[in-house]
């Protein structure tokens, strides 16, 4: 018998491990699918409430995909890093599975349990097969001269371009039904998962579920809105942006299958033709650049800083200012009206992480990290090498970041990005009477009356201050 050990891949169509052990299956030998429902390790990634919902949710349709493959499908509860290896180890043992095959994840624990695994398992003589399916290109594909992954994205991008069509893992096609095995289906340990998840987890209601309901998000966004993306994805008010990342960090969806439904729309071209299109594409590469680096550098999995120097700065851990931040009480209309759509919703536009980002970083000086838990800890599409990513573009710390000295003014990309002021009525209530001009920086009689905070900083002096830090003067307060 085979065994699928699904992980992020929550998916029957395109999952390169699922497909081969079943194309293995034809030959005679049964394939069941496994997964490992661990809250310790959700525990310890910080793993949002919004997000475990969402993966139980999908394992409830994985489970029913699969079944119509006759494909049975356990969950097994674990406690622990060992615990995880060894329970795989047991029920594949007990269950007489010759070969094991599974998708691979790139971050430094899940790849050491990984290879924990295979070891345990081969030496048992069960044979194991990997796969890559994360990425279009698979990370260690796309390199400099010296083999090293690119540090600037625009080259990334030039490469990835030149190369796709050599490179772009093709996608996998969905397995024939098998004959049953003699193995019921398992989902008890979700029952008990389900009941622990706090009440407001299931505020992402709103989220579709299942793969077919995802498919349909991705073509008619692709259809519409995709054509329009380019001017219209940075104001949070348009709901103008595609809203997959939750799926892509779950693994209902792969990047593969984006591009290619892009592509498709744009006449097979991924840098001509629409310019809404081709922006989204461009996105989607972001996505893979941060894996290809998280591959290549795995201190990026271990709290580091790309830029190792930038870890000796003076980040500051004031717990104030930070708990300031994270309920939306810093008295800057823009940042507030973020936090608070990230605390009730469990998601954020790309634009507002930006500005909170750099709020944090730059107006208050906190540390990065402080920041990136605190969005794996409330965001729905919560994803290591992406929000790595944009914690660190946002802190000038990582690979082709944001220059330290260019600093966002969070009033003037509130006067840009939501110039009527919509997006921060939405979510500031108490700002609601105030017309377009004054809600993005409210006076203080204004504040005053409406029992709003008052600027948490100057912006001027405490970005001045922060670049004097990069700089490396020393800084008198
Ligand atoms: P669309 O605009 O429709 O883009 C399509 C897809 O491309 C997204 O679903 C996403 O997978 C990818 N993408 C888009 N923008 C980026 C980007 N800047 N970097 C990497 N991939 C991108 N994205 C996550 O998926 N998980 C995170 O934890 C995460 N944390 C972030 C933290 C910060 C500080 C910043 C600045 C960005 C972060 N992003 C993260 C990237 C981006 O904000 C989200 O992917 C995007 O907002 C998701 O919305 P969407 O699906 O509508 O994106």
């Amino acid at each position: 018998m085979n065994a699928v050990w699904f992980k992020r891949d929550l998916r029957v169509y395109d999952n390169p491990a699922l497909h081969h052990a079943m194309t293995a299956s034809l030959n005679g030998e049964p394939t069941i699918g496994v997964f490992c429902l661990s809250e310790w390790e959700w525990d310890k990634h910080q793993v949002s409430p919004a997000q475990r919902s969402l993966i139980v949710k999908h394992l409830r349709t994985l489970a029913a995909s699969l079944n119509h493959l006759n494909v049975p499908f356990v969950v097994l509860k674990t406690s622990t890093f060992e615990n995880t290896a060894n329970s795989l180890e047991e029920l594949v043992i007990s269950n007489g599975i010759t070969h094991v095959y599974f998708n691979r994840q790139y971050e430094v624990n899940e790849s050491t349990l990984e290879t924990q695994i295979q070891n345990k398992l081969i030496a048992q003589g069960v044979q194991c097969s990997g796969f890559d399916d994360q990425c279009v290109v698979a990370p260690g594909q796309i390199t400099n001269k010296q083999g090293e992954c690119f540090k600037v994205y625009t080259a990334f991008k030039r490469s990835y371009f030149e190369r796709f069509y050599d490179l772009a893992r093709p996608i996998a096609s969905l397995p024939q039904s098998q004959t049953l095995p003699n193995l019921q289906t398992d989902l008890k340990a979700l029952d008990a998962i389900e009941a622990g998840l706090p009440e407001h987890s299931n505020r992402d209601a709103s989220w579709p579920i299942g793969e077919e309901a995802v498919h349909q998000m991705l073509n008619d966004f692709v259809d519409d809105k995709a054509r329009h993306y380019q001017e219209n994805r940075d104001y949070p008010n348009l709901a103008a942006t595609s809203g997959l990342s939750p799926y892509l960090a779950i693994g209902v969806l792969t990047t593969r299958q984006c591009v290619q439904v892009a592509l498709n729309a744009n006449n097979g071209q991924l840098d001509a033709g629409n310019p809404g299109l081709e922006s989204w594409i461009n996105e989607l590469i972001w996505r893979d650049f941060y894996r290809h680096l998280m591959f290549f550098y795995p201190k990026l999995s271990k709290h580091k800083a790309f830029k190792d120097e930038t870890d000796q700065l003076p980040w500051q851990h004031d717990e104030r200012a930070f708990k300031q931040w994270c309920d939306g009480q810093t008295g800057f209309p823009i940042v507030d009206a973020a936090m608070r759509q990230l605390n009730q919703t469990g998601w954020m536009h790309n634009r507002l992480r930006m500005i909170v980002a750099m709020f944090l970083t730059k107006d208050l000086f906190i540390d990065w990290r402080w920041g990136e838990a605190y969005f794996m800890s409330k965001l729905v599409d919560g994803d290591l090498a992406s929000n790595n990513g944009g914690w660190q573009w946002s802190a000038s710390t990582g690979v082709d970041a944001a220059p330290y000295f260019r600093i966002f003014n969070p009033t003037r990309q509130s006067e840009r990005f939501d110039p009527d002021g919509d997006f921060i009525r939405q979510y500031v209530p108490e700002l609601a009477s105030l017309n377009a001009k004054s809600i993005h920086n409210p006076s203080s009689q204004q504040r005053h009356n409406l029992g709003y905070a008052y600027p948490m900083v100057d912006h001027k002096t405490a970005t001045q201050r922060t670049k004097a830090w990069f700089k490396g003067e020393s800084v008198h307060e």
